[in-house]
């Protein structure tokens, strides 16, 4: 798995933190700085530095240069595909979002293998961690998160990882190539796709959950048994309410088991930890910003700094944090409406009619291991008294595997769980963000779009738009992303 390469020219700098020419490189105007080359902050970087060409072909120096600094040695990957990756069905060059060259091509300086230790508010300038100082106009932080290690005792055992980088995939591979024992703590939907993963690389995997069945967020118990029994002829082990009591270790402080609190010792040679994530807001409350869960922002990114953006998982929105990667590009796509004209029209504040607000929508989940279609869109999780309100609408054909389950309240599409069977998803999305009162089409609403009138139907005008919108589709739930307890 190959680090970003670098490529020189006069316009454009990529620079691996080895390199010793890194100072001289460094771009002398104080542009446009973004920290973290993940999902949001390399789409940001590209997007941005498009839409400035777009606008202003003629004269590309009107623009402020754009300056991308990656932790990671690698820039700009699908963190999405990293699943496909461990499981042998993709291969990690393929993971890239955009060609290497475009960063070069549009004039982007990309700092690789570098991270940012402190910003200075008051000197608009941030520190690398080799002791450079680059002055930025205006700084955009997409510092992503970290996965989230419960601090059981041992848990900094030798052989106890994550999943979330490109480094713990080649970690994790090495494991199941060898044929080691593994367990996964956490049966949401990163543990169950990295167990599923391991144990078609040859890993013999359990996944350890505390709840009562997998998925317990997304699914409802019917569906989570379809999927279970499916890991089962995957040869994926699976203890449910299983309590962690600690790590066991040999006299090396090598991980050799997992202790439960029925006490019970489970074997293995390797523990993943897959509990959710926390995002990396440290950077930004040392420098002072405002931070809560995550970095506080507005729904135009802005912190609560002058000059300072944030997007991505670092941010938090009216106590809201964002795991997936459908809201992380609404994010990114308003940032860029904000900010691409930052030079030309004195700090952006003469195109505020332009500004796009990013607001958060509901979001649907599909399991991404390749034969198994689970899929999840809505609210499916009741306590007892909302239960009282809620219709069900089930269709269920034992013989294949199919179940659908549709949740209703006043006539409205509030939820829906299909296992199986899941081209009806977009569909049943839609109707849910759009709050369509569904009455007239309740009786063939579970055999489908194709057999529903929708013109019988009547929408929010509001979320009118939301009927033709599909892309939040193929993502996970982010309540089990963000900070999901196992
Ligand atoms: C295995 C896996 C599968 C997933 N599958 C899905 C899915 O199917 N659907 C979905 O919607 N979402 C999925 N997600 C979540 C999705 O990947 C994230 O929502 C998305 O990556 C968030 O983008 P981001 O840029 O905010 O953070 P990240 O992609 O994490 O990028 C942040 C970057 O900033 C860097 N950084 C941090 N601090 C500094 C610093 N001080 N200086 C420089 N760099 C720094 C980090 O090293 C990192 O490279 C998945 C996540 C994982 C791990």
């Amino acid at each position: 798995m190959s680090p970003f390469v670098p490529h020189l020219n006069a316009q454009s700098t990529v620079v691996n933190s080895q390199n010793p020419k890194i100072a001289s490189m460094l771009p002398l105007s104080a542009g446009i700085v973004i920290i973290g080359a993940g999902m949001a902050g390399s789409r940001f970087a590209i997007e941005l530095a498009r839409a400035q060409q777009q606008g202003r072909p003629e004269n590309p120096h009107i623009h402020l240069p754009i300056t991308l600094i990656s932790k990671e040695p690698q820039v700009g990957y699908n963190r999405i595909m990293l699943s496909p990756v461990l499981s042998g069905d993709s291969i990690f060059e393929d993971t890239y979002l955009y060609e290497q060259s475009e960063y070069q091509q549009l004039g982007i300086t990309v700092l690789a293998g570098i991270s940012v230790d402190t910003i200075d508010i008051k000197q608009q300038s941030i520190e690398l961690s080799n002791g450079q100082t680059i002055a930025y106009s205006k700084l955009v932080i997409a510092t992503g998160s970290s996965a989230r290690i419960i601090p059981f005792p041992n848990y900094d055992a030798k052989g106890v990882h994550v999943f979330r980088e490109v480094a713990d995939v080649n970690v994790l591979t090495a494991y199941a190539h060898q044929g080691k024992k593994g367990l996964v703590i956490g049966g949401g939907v990163l543990g169950l796709e990295a167990a599923c993963a391991l144990a078609s690389q040859g890993a013999d995997m359990t996944v350890v959950h505390v709840d009562s069945y997998v998925l317990n967020r997304q699914l409802d118990l019917p569906a989570a048994e379809l999927l279970q029994a499916e890991l089962s002829c995957r040869n994926v082990g699976l203890e449910v309410s299983a309590i962690t009591e600690c790590i066991a270790v040999n006299n090396q402080h090598e991980v050799c088991g997992l202790l439960l609190k029925d006490g019970r010792t489970l074997p293995a040679d390797f523990v993943v930890m897959a509990v959710g994530v926390v995002p990396n807001i440290t950077l930004a409350k040392n420098s002072g910003l405002t931070v809560n869960r995550g970095i506080i922002v507005d729904n135009y990114m802005h912190t609560s700094a002058a000059n300072i953006y944030a997007i991505g998982e670092c941010v938090e929105l009216d106590g809201e944090l964002f795991g997936m990667v459908a809201p992380v590009n609404q994010q990114v796509d308003t940032l860029v409406s904000v900010l691409k004209d930052a030079r030309i029209s004195n700090d952006g504040l003469a195109s505020r009619n332009n500004w796009h607000p990013f607001t958060s929508k509901p979001l649907s989940l599909k399991l991404k291991v390749s034969g198994i279609s689970a899929f999840s869109a809505g609210q499916v999780d009741f306590d007892e008294e909302e239960a009282a309100a809620i219709e069900t609408i089930t269709y269920q054909q034992t013989s294949i595997n199919h179940y659908h389950c549709l949740y209703l309240r006043n006539n409205k599409l509030i939820g829906a769980v299909l296992y199986g069977e899941v081209n009806e998803g977009s569909f049943y999305s839609q109707l849910i963000n759009s709050n369509s009162d569904i009455a007239p089409i309740k009786a063939d609403l579970i055999f489908g779009e194709a057999y529903c009138d929708l013109e019988k139907i009547t929408t929010d005008s509001e979320a009118n738009g939301d009927m033709d919108n599909d892309s939040d589709l193929d993502l996970l739930s982010a309540a089990d992303i963000v900070g999901a307890a196992s």
